[in-house]
């Protein structure tokens, strides 16, 4: 495995208190980065805050409760983090969730929430930590996207629509902070088991049907070459790269990590 030295960096996770986000502050505590977490549920951020402190006793990580939405509560994350660490290097926007509706059960309100939360997501932290990305010597800011952006899905219409629109926005910010040296990149995953799956494996799972079943049932349904969900470290692993001086030379771009879903070439 190629090793990285974060020392002396900080990387801040949006939605770091659970699936990929958490697994994505785990790679940057592990490559010796300081880290920044946010999450809207505080006993969720705690239990991400007591088990990354229990892998890395010598942690330098910021848990902080912020809605990605919120522009204020965002203002304040940047505030906590530019007071702890003074710094930032890498952002990762990676809060969110999907929303499962068809073009004929989706009301309004729905699209406007949908909309709001793919955009918002992104341009609230964006705009909230560029002065300090700008400082950076080696700035990036990579975004969690679906492959829904480029492969839409009937059933989630909304989610689908909205991931193309931000896919175009991170390469216009690619463009437009590239003089600025902060490069800007996204990941298209497919399905990655993590928090948001789990619920729905709660809510839908015959009774006695266990999760590897029912997650091996869900990966023939949907032809996923590979055959099971990816795992949250995977997708992380890809947003490493991204964040990081590995990928020096890529901005404006993404990388599937969708088990060979895309159809197109
Ligand atoms: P999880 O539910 O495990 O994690 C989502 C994280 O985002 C949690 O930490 C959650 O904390 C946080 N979060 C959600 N909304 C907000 C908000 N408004 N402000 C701050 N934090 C927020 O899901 P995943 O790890 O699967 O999801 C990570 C990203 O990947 C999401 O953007 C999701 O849409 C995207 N994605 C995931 C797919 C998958 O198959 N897993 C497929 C395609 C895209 P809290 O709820 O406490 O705020």
């Amino acid at each position: 495995m190629i090793q990285i030295d974060l020392t002396g960096q900080v990387a801040v996770v949006t939605g770091g208190s659970s699936g990929i986000g958490l697994a994505t502050a785990e790679l940057f505590l592990r490559a010796g980065a300081s880290v920044a977490i946010c999450g809207r549920n505080a006993e969720r951020l705690n239990a991400a805050q007591a088990s990354l402190i229990a892998k890395f006793p010598q942690a330098q990580l910021l848990a902080a409760r912020c809605d990605v939405l919120d522009a204020d509560d965002v203002a304040a994350f940047a505030a906590q983090v530019s007071e702890r660490f003074g710094r930032t290097d890498m952002l990762v926007n990676n809060a969110g969730q999907g929303r499962v509706s068809t073009f004929a059960d989706t009301t309004d309100d729905a699209w406007r929430e949908e909309l709001e939360l793919k955009y918002f997501s992104l341009i609230r932290p964006t705009r909230a930590f560029l002065p300090m990305l700008r400082d950076a010597e080696a700035p990036s800011i990579v975004c969690v996207n679906s492959l829904l952006a480029l492969q839409p899905e009937p059933h989630m219409v909304a989610t689908s629509s909205a991931r193309a629109g931000t896919l175009s926005l991170v390469k216009s910010l690619a463009s437009e902070l590239a003089p600025q040296r902060i490069r800007v990149n996204s990941i298209l995953i497919g399905i990655v088991e993590s928090g948001q799956w789990r619920r729905r494996f709660a809510e839908q799972a015959a009774p006695g049907q266990s999760w590897e079943d029912w997650t091996a049932e869900l990966a023939r349904k949907k032809n996923i070459p590979l055959g099971r969900f990816g795992r949250p470290e995977e997708a992380a692993q890809a947003l490493f790269y991204l964040a990081t001086n590995l990928s020096s030379y890529t901005t404006g771009s993404h990388i599937d990590v969708s088990g060979g879903v895309a159809r197109h070439v």
